[in-house]
């Protein structure tokens, strides 16, 4: 994480070469009106699946073995084999709350993706917040489109090498798609270059 693996670019309908595609891109799917980006990016949030929003509750605060569940002597504080059951108690933060608690071997490989996605949950309201913005400020500047650059990092998801390249059109349903693409955790996209880009 860390390096700035998204870019929304701006594109004038004036820079586009098919005349075909100018001509569909100068009016919005809303009939010409306003979009009502707040709304839209509600709608889009909506549509996310609970597993890109929720933290599921694993790891145990309390001095109980995570496999067995029977009442250990004392917290263990690194890799224990529990004196019940003979298990593997593994030691580590909780995604959600930074406390020490023990997992199972199977939880422990879901800590690390768990804990990114609870920051990029937490980084959300403010990432929808920057793209209200960006998206009204587009609008007002009376652009018809705007284009995906994804990164190609081999950590990036593999939606978002799908998606580079991608012209959105304003006021399209393909920009309806896109934008559950844009406030979905689990992409982990990088909005602060979206304001980046704007600077450059
Ligand atoms: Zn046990």
């Amino acid at each position: 994480m860390g390096i700035l693996n998204l870019f929304v670019k701006l594109l004038s309908s004036t820079s586009k070469s098919d005349p075909r595609q100018s001509r569909s891109s100068s009016f919005n799917a809303s009939g010409g009106g306003r979009i009502d980006y707040n709304q839209l990016l509600k709608n889009a949030v909506a549509q996310l699946p609970p597993e890109a929003v929720t933290i599921p509750n694993i790891g145990v605060i309390e001095p109980i073995c995570p496999y067995c569940h029977k009442a250990l002597k004392k917290m263990p504080t690194r890799k224990t084999a529990c004196e019940f059951c003979g298990n593997a108690i593994r030691v580590t933060k909780r995604p959600f709350d930074k406390k020490k608690a023990l997992f199972t071997e199977s939880q422990l490989s879901q800590v690390e993706e768990l804990t990114a996605l609870y920051e990029a949950i937490k980084k959300m309201p403010n990432n929808l917040r920057i793209f209200k913005r960006e998206l009204n400020e587009y609008q007002d500047l009376g652009l018809t489109q705007w284009k995906f650059l994804g990164c190609h990092d081999e950590r990036a998801a593999p939606i978002e090498r799908e998606l580079d390249g991608r012209v959105v059109e304003i006021g399209s349903e393909d920009e309806k798609r896109m934008l559950v693409y844009l406030v979905d955790p689990r992409y982990r996209f990088c909005t602060n270059a979206v304001i980046e880009s704007r600077r450059k």
